[in-house]
């Protein structure tokens, strides 16, 4: 899981470190664990990696400073790294030199290792030595691109920037993983994970970058070439879970879809009499609006969020799960003391969460009643594109029903949203979406076809 960045200037001024930086800012929320940027010059790559927050890795103006030139690609990432060479973007020298950062997952890693002939730690290291093994074959980092994403089978979203000064983005041809394109002023020279990175730097979004789609940019111009038929699936978990409110994604407003699930909700599982409607910070925030508009139920702040944001359902160990969950939410009594709450969240991974904040909403201040609504359907399977979704034996909605659920957590009634209603509020044929952790069925990925 990660995000990723790349930003063309192209005039020679720009001090493109900076505005990378702010870019990892807004893509924070993808990836917490690693962060790396690479720039260059005119001459050479400059690179500074490490682990942790964006601002606790570059924790100074001079680390910036230090990264000189008008290109600069940087990633944020989810996974520990014990070796920080390996975070990317990684960067190879030989056969020629580039650095690569992607978001997803590879499927088939281990053929490309053997018939490739390369090594390295991680998925993007091997990424890195193919692509620089085609561009030196080729000599064109469009047709390396072409041949790369001929061979490679997964869902992602990569960049990568070459030694000459040539950036390069493709898409896979499912656009499982999320990549948009921006400018600055005429020129498009800004690509990222979420358009939100746009308003944040003050591009201008333009578009998607379509599934089984290439462009090149270099000093003198930008080419696009969709170099794989597309086959959309979408992943559906972003537009419940993982995206910013604030991004458009596939052409549709992250915003207006979590609104929408937010009323299908209400369609669904509508509690009589509620008192006052909760959304859970941050993502669940427009569900509940849209539910307390829906049935007319008073909509209230429910909690205040302390600390630094943490998504706990991404961190790795069950300590820092913990942590993450007791410094997302400190409830407000009196919006809760001795009334019939409707709380309404996002999703259920293994429902510790929820049962902590029901615990604490009925015990400690004093709810009269809780009734949990989740904006997503049962989560029940893993996701083999790059996603952090626990185990399947640890997700709660493999093992529970609805009612079973709803006493484990402690609360008076408990619905999840239905697949008909999230496909519905997303208004994306089902057809073109990628359901598989709330399906088990995953969609075939076939990069071949051009
Ligand atoms: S399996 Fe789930 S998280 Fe993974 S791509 Fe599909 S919808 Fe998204």
């Amino acid at each position: 899981m990660g995000g990723i960045v790349g930003i063309y200037g192209f005039s020679k001024e720009w001090r493109m470190a900076r505005f990378v930086y702010y870019a990892l800012l807004a893509l924070q929320h993808r990836g917490q664990e690693n962060c790396g940027i690479v720039t260059f010059n005119g001459e050479s790559l400059s690179q500074y990696k490490g682990s942790g927050l964006v601002d606790q890795v570059f924790s100074n103006q001079n680390i910036l400073d230090e990264l000189p030139g008008w290109i600069g690609i940087g990633s944020v990432t989810s996974t520990i790294e014990k070796d920080s060479s390996k975070i990317q973007p990684v960067v190879v020298w030989e056969p020629l030199p580039l650095a690569l950062c992607f978001d997803g997952k590879i499927l088939n890693i281990k053929d490309l290792v053997e018939k490739e002939k390369v090594n390295g730690e991680n998925e993007a290291e091997i990424l890195a030595k193919i692509f620089s093994l085609e561009l030196e074959q080729t000599g064109n980092p469009m047709e390396a691109m072409v041949n790369f994403m001929g061979k490679i089978k997964g869902a992602y979203s990569l960049i990568v920037l070459t030694g000459k000064g040539e950036m390069i983005v493709g898409r896979d041809p499912a656009g499982i993983k999320p990549l948009t394109i921006g400018s600055f002023g005429f020129d498009y020279g800004v690509v990222a994970s979420e358009s939100c990175v746009m308003d944040v730097i003050g591009a201008d979004f333009k578009n998607d970058v379509q599934p089984g789609e290439v462009y090149h940019f270099d000093a003198y111009s930008i080419e696009r070439k969709q170099v794989l038929k597309p086959n959309p699936k979408f992943c559906a978990f972003e537009y419940v879970y993982y995206a910013r409110p604030d991004s458009i994604l596939n052409g549709k407003s992250i915003y207006e879809v979590r609104m929408k699930i937010g009323e299908k909700l209400a369609e669904e599982h509508s509690v009589n009499k509620g008192e006052i409607v909760l959304g859970v910070p941050e993502t669940a925030i427009p569900f509940a609006m849209a539910y307390s508009n829906k049935t007319k139920t008073p909509l209230g702040i429910g909690f205040v969020q302390t600390g630094r944001r943490i998504r706990s359902a991404i961190k790795p160990t069950e300590f820092e799960r913990i942590v993450g969950v007791q410094l997302k939410l400190n409830p407000i009594r009196a919006a809760i003391a001795g009334k019939k709450i409707v709380l309404v969240d996002d999703s259920v991974v293994r429902g510790t969460t929820t049962k902590n904040t029901v615990n604490i909403m009925r015990n400690r201040m004093g709810a009269k009643e809780v009734h949990v609504r989740i904006g997503s359907p049962r989560l029940i399977a893993q996701c083999p594109f790059g996603t952090d979704v626990p185990p399947k034996d640890e997700l709660i909605a493999v093992h529970l029903n609805a009612e079973e659920v709803s006493k484990v957590v402690g609360a008076d009634t408990f619905h999840w949203l239905s697949l008909k209603g999230l496909v519905e509020a997303i208004g994306i044929p089902r057809k073109n979406l990628c359901l598989g952790c709330f399906t088990g069925k995953y969609p075939q990925i076939n990069c071949k076809e051009r």
